[in-house]
Formats: C-alpha cells, structure tokens, sequence
C-alpha cells in the first residue's frame, strides 16, 4: 500500500504525525480545556432561527468580510477587555488556529522565523511547519515563566519575524504580565520590525486583566482570541484576533474567499446574544479551576498557578513517569492530557461532579503509588 512517505510530500513533513488529543470515549473527559457546560436551551433556539434564517440565503456566498460579526466581536471585546476596539481592528477565522495560520502566511513563510517559549502550545510550532516557518524555541525558567532576559537575548540574536506569547500559557496555566510583553515587544522591534502575537485563547479565565489594552500604540501587536473556551462553542470553529487596521488588511491578502461560512457566521452572532449567561459559567468554571489547584496542592501536588480553564500539576517522577499516572487515571475512567512535560500533567476544569471524580481518582492513584 501507498504511504505518505511514497508520496511527493514536502520533505519536512515525511514521518510526521497529525496533531490532535486522543477522543476516546470515558466517563470523564478532561483532556481539551473543552468547556463542560453545554450552551443553554435559549440560546440553542436562537442559533436555529439565526441559522435558518442564513439557510434562506445560502445559494449566496456569505458576507466575505464579516462584517457584522466583526462589529459585534469588538463590541464583546470594547465591554470586556478593557479597550476599544471597531470592527477594522477585528478579524474572524474558523477558530483561532485559522487565525494564527493566516498570520504566518502573511507574516511568516520560507525564509522567516517564529519564536515560541516552550512548553507552550504545540500548534504555534506546527502551523509554523505548515506555512514554511522556521521555528525557533525559547527558554522559560523552572517555575515556567518567561525569563525575561534569555528571552530578550534569543530575540537579539535570532531576529524572528513573528514572537508567540500564549497568556496564559497552554499547558503550564499562568498568564504573562504585561510588563514581560511590552519588554518583549520592544526587543523584538529592536531586532526587526518584528510581529508579536499575544495568544490570549484562555484571557476570559485569567485573574488578570486583558492585555488587549497593550495594542495601544503598538501596530505590530496582535491579540488572538477564540470562542472555544470561555464561549463554550469548541464545535463552533470560531477564533478571532484585534490588531491594528494594517494587520487586519494584511491577513486578507492570504485568507481564502468567504472562509467563513453563513452557518458559522450566525452562530456566532447568536452566541454574542448570550454573552451573559456564558461568562456566567466562566465564573463558576474559575471557581472550580480554583477548587482543583487548592485540592491537588492539599494532597501534596505540585501545581502551577492558574489563570485557564486547567490546571497543570505533578510532579510525578516515579517509574514510568507522568504518562504511568495518565494511564492510571484513564484505568479509572478520567482522561487527562500529557502534553510531554517531564513529570507533569494537565487537568481541564470540568462540572463539579467530574472534578470530584477525577480528584478522587487522582487520591487513589496517589495511594497506590505510596
Ligand atoms: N490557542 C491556544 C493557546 C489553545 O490552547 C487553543 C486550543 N486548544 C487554540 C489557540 C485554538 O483554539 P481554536 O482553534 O479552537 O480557537
């Protein structure tokens, strides 16, 4: 049989393997910083009409630019994030992976180079494989927060065209200062006019304010953002950025025509209805977030503060190492994420319910371990 190593592939992509979590079927799946709470009846009734209304126009592409959902985005964004922002300075995509893709396509490709702080999350690489961009890995200290001066000197010498800061930080939890930013921002402008990409996919969960106030100023800053998360809607496929007009124009010279479909427009137009009631459920899931880092350090974890909807705890240096305990908790019904930090694992904040069963979990294989 024909494998893909037979095929005329790009080079860099022989022997390579697809991203993505396992989606296996347990009682309690706490792998994908999903949302637990599915989206409330009302609004589920007006994703319906909105889309049947759409459906009525569907012979038709859609609204190539999105104009009303950027409208509403930066509205969203305006009463939130601490800044204001018009719809020239929004961008939509099928999630923000599409988002952070177009950037490197316009921003990155053969020849350039993105720099990421690892651990950090693992698509940054990826998409920068997929577009040509060479990908560069920069230092964080042992307690996973950038180190601002190794940080400063990688930017010196490598030069990159395009710098990911995730806050907070997927898979450690923390959520990057803004103070760390502008410090970075200003190296990487100092090294080239270079562009910094603020991936704030978790920023409605933080204890911290936005950093979207930080575009300020700053034509060479983009904040992303998704509806994934704090929206509940990871089936969506809605992610967003704010920038300044310039970077907005620029991601339309790559974006494909009428990428995002009529359907995904008025979904997400019905979902921006119902803000409300959504960030409601962002406060209890931050209160959980909360319960489980308190939990996990009373049992004697070590855990990594947290501003996402998860949490990233350990150590685990027995033999066997993080992925012994992962198994050990699948074993008992509770699918968590190894994301290869040596000693560690990630937890997403669920319903109580499941927090409770996978606390419990995590006490008997703890137990058994002793
Ligand atoms: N950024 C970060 C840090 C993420 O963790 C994720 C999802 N796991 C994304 C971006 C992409 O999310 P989506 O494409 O669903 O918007």
């Amino acid at each position: 049989m024909t494998g893909i190593d037979d095929l005329p592939i790009r080079d860099e992509l022989r022997g390579k393997s697809p991203y993505g979590a396992p989606q296996l079927d347990v009682p309690v799946r706490l792998n994908t910083n999903e949302n637990p709470h599915p989206l409330p009846e009302a609004l589920v009734a007006r994703i319906a009409e909105r889309v049947t209304e759409a459906a009525r126009h569907l012979n038709r592409y859609p609204d190539r630019d999105a104009v009303e959902l950027r409208t509403e985005l930066a509205r969203y964004l305006t009463r939130t994030a601490g800044y204001g922002v018009a719809a020239e300075n929004v961008w939509a995509a099928n999630g923000s992976n599409e988002v952070l893709q177009q950037l490197l396509q316009a921003f990155g490709g053969p020849g350039r180079t993105a720099l990421g702080f690892e651990p950090s999350y693992s698509m940054h690489a990826l998409i920068a494989r997929g577009t040509g961009t060479g990908w560069l890995s920069g230092p964080r200290e042992a307690d996973f927060r950038i180190d601002v001066a190794a940080a400063r000197a990688v930017i010196a010498e490598r030069r990159p065209h395009v710098v990911f800061v995730c806050s907070p930080n997927n898979p450690t939890g923390t959520a990057v200062g803004a103070d760390t930013v502008l410090a970075l921002y200003e190296a990487a402008q100092a090294a080239r006019p270079s562009l910094v990409v603020v991936d704030e996919a978790y920023g409605e969960f933080s204890h911290r304010p936005s950093l979207l106030p930080l575009l300020d100023g700053r034509p060479n800053l983009v904040v992303s953002r998704t509806m994934s998360k704090a929206f509940g809607a990871a089936g969506l496929r809605l992610g967003y950025l704010a920038a300044a007009p310039a970077v907005v124009d620029a991601v339309q010279l790559v974006r494909l025509p009428y990428h995002l479909s009529a359907v995904t427009q008025a979904t997400a137009l019905a979902a921006l209805e119902h803000t409300g009631t959504l960030l409601g459920y962002v406060e209890q899931l931050k209160a959980e977030r909360d319960r489980l880092v308190t939990e996990l350090r009373a049992m004697g974890c070590e855990v990594t503060d947290s501003d996402a909807n998860f949490v990233q705890f350990g150590r685990f240096d027995g033999p066997g190492g993080a992925h012994a305990v992962w198994q050990a908790l699948l074993e008992r019904g509770v699918l968590v994420r190894d994301n290869g930090v040596p000693g560690r694992l990630r937890v997403t904040a669920g319903t109580p319910a499941e927090n409770d069963a996978f606390l419990d979990a995590v006490r008997a294989v703890l137990k058994e371990s002793n």
